[in-house]
């Protein structure tokens, strides 16, 4: 088999985990391919130079998400009814889109058992696919939002949506997590104390979308001794629910991670090394 080549494109994309991530995973399995990064610059320009390139399959990373839903020829139904795509393949010349962002999500979540109430803290663009495959898999939620204007997709797609001065607390959620970006570069906490302190009490276990640091919001739930899980597992099981389209289903999801997470038991070495 020629050596088959895949990318991450985004703008920034130095920072991107994903290449190695798949490397790991190529050579362990001994699949013969390559994972490079490229930095897009003009996500209309998405097609073009995927094609020039001669690539076989691409993630995508922010801000070009709805550049690659523009720029497929097919679309799974998932990526279809969110809009949003972060994987391409190339099948014989046609680019087939995908959103692993929300089923790796999905995965992550799904860990935690005797779950049905979940709130979500923020209302971006992760917000929005991992709400809807929420709901197709029969959980609760609720989306809680500092300003009033993202609530509006959540509120036309049925969800209960409020921001922080109009929420009153009138059942317990399971999980909390944090979908915003407060607490990757400062230490803001994603809702005002008065609301976490009422919430985080209440709930089983609580989730950070953030990966790879201890957020000052995972800081107070271990404080109150509850569960917690950062992002990293759902970057992971993207990556394997990526690569898994990029072979064509070849590998079980436990071998993939068998390599990929190393990238990440890598990663947090390195990280202690240089402590
Ligand atoms: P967006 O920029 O689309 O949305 C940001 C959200 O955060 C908004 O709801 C915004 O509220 C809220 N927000 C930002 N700062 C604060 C603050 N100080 N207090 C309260 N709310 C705040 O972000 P994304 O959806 O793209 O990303 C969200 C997070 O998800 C990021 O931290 C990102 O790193 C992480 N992520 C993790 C992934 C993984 O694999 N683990 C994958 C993708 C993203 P408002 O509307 O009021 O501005």
């Amino acid at each position: 088999m020629e050596r088959e080549i895949f990318a991450i494109f985004g703008n920034p994309v130095s920072h991107s985990k994903s290449p190695l991530m798949h490397n790991l995973a190529f050579r362990g399995l001994k699949y013969n391919g390559v994972y490079t990064r490229y930095l897009l610059e003009d996500g209309n320009r998405l097609k073009e130079k995927f094609l020039n390139l001669k690539l076989k399959g691409i993630n995508i990373t922010v801000p070009h998400k709805e550049s690659a839903f523009n720029a497929c020829d097919k679309l799974d139904s998932f990526a279809q009814k969110v809009g949003s795509v972060n994987t391409i393949v190339n099948k014989n010349g046609l680019l087939y889109g995908y959103n692993t962002d929300a089923q790796g999500f999905l995965k992550a979540i799904e860990e935690f058992k005797d779950i049905k109430n979940i709130i979500f803290l923020g209302a971006g663009g992760t917000a929005k696919s991992t709400a809807i495959i929420l709901k197709e898999n029969g959980y609760n939620l609720t989306i809680l939002n500092r300003s009033p204007k993202r609530l509006d997709y959540f509120k036309n797609n049925g969800f209960d949506s409020f921001t922080f001065d109009e929420f009153k607390i009138d059942k317990d959620f399971d999980l909390v997590i944090n979908m915003t970006s407060a607490g990757l570069n400062d230490n803001n906490l994603p809702a005002p104390l008065s609301i976490l302190e009422k919430l985080i009490p209440k709930s089983k276990a609580c989730v950070d979308v953030i990966y790879g640091k201890q957020t000052p919001f995972l800081k107070l739930a271990q404080k109150h001794n509850k569960p917690t899980k950062d992002g990293s597992d759902m970057l992971l099981y993207q990556g394997i629910i990526a690569f898994n389209y990029f072979t064509d289903d070849r590998y079980s999801f436990e071998e993939i991670k068998g390599f990929m997470g190393g990238a990440f038991g890598w990663f947090y070495n390195l990280k202690k090394d240089s402590q």
